[in-house]
């Protein structure tokens, strides 16, 4: 049965930034579709925890704008969930500034995050998929800014597009292994990432005027792209990072 296909029944999970926003959404789609959830957080993800049942969610206090978290992550959900099947990379920030004086700090603080710690977190995840031999799935929550400019947010389009990049470096490397490597470039969601933007009463309203959906994003419209690329149904699918924007991107 097709439907089948897209269980993630057994399956073990480790989901970044799983306290809010799009990690939370990711969370409960993927315990819906029969998943275990790793939720990797810098704050308690107390509120996804009692969303989804101490059985089914495991929260694991990080944070990941250093890579030394990294060995305790794996450590941790294999102590828990003897194996690891699925990656989200979805933790990330956004520093605004004019790019004539963007400081150094908001240039380093979100590399980091963004791209440096969702490389290295992969590697190590990939190398226990390794050993398990069992092949497995990261996706990597990219955005809009994988495919444009932006503005005033020059570390944070660095970040987005070097993610889109390494998505496809990664799946080429690793795609003889059974890993598939894909993103998921949300359009513009009302999270707490896109609050400033929402409040700017002018921003706000020449994006939604572009948006061909009318709306906003949610945290629920990213879900069904979610569970696909972790499933076996997306099992051909490498390298690619799939658009979930209303429209945003062929406008
Ligand atoms: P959000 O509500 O701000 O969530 C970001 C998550 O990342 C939070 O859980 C946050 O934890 C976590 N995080 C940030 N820095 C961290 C650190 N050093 N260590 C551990 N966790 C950290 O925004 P969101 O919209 O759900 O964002 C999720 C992902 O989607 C991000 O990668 C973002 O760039 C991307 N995205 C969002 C949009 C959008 O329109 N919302 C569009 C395109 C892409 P705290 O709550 O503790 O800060």
């Amino acid at each position: 049965m097709i439907l089948d296909q897209f269980s993630l029944k057994g399956k073990v999970a480790i989901v970044t930034g799983s306290n809010t926003g799009l990690g939370q959404g990711v969370s409960r789609a993927f315990v819906e579709a029969g998943a275990k959830v790793v939720g990797v957080s810098r704050r308690p993800s107390t509120e996804t925890e009692e969303m989804l049942g101490k059985d089914n969610f495991y929260n694991v206090i990080a944070d990941l704008s250093s890579t030394d978290v990294i060995p305790g992550v794996i450590q941790k959900s294999i102590e828990h969930y003897g194996r690891i099947d699925i990656l989200v990379n979805n933790a990330g920030i956004i520093k605004r500034q004019d790019s004539i004086e963007f400081s150094e700090e908001n240039w380093d603080s979100v590399i980091n995050v963004n791209l440096k710690t969702v490389f290295f977190l992969t590697q190590a995840v990939a190398q226990q998929f390794l050993k398990q031999g069992t092949g497995g799935k990261i996706i990597n929550i990219a955005s809009m800014l994988s495919y444009q400019g932006g503005i005033r947010v020059p570390s944070y389009t660095a970040s987005k597009s070097a993610i889109r990049g390494i998505t496809m470096t990664l799946a080429n490397e690793w795609a003889k292994y059974g890993i598939n490597v894909n993103g998921i470039a949300p359009g513009y969601m009302a999270t707490n990432n896109t609050q400033a933007l929402r409040q700017d009463e002018e921003r706000s309203a020449d994006i939604l005027a572009r948006i061909p959906a009318g709306r906003w994003g949610t945290p629920a419209d990213l879900e069904g792209a979610a569970v696909f690329l972790a499933s076996a149904a997306s099992d051909y699918v490498n390298g690619f990072t799939i658009a979930v924007d209303g429209g945003w991107l062929g406008r």
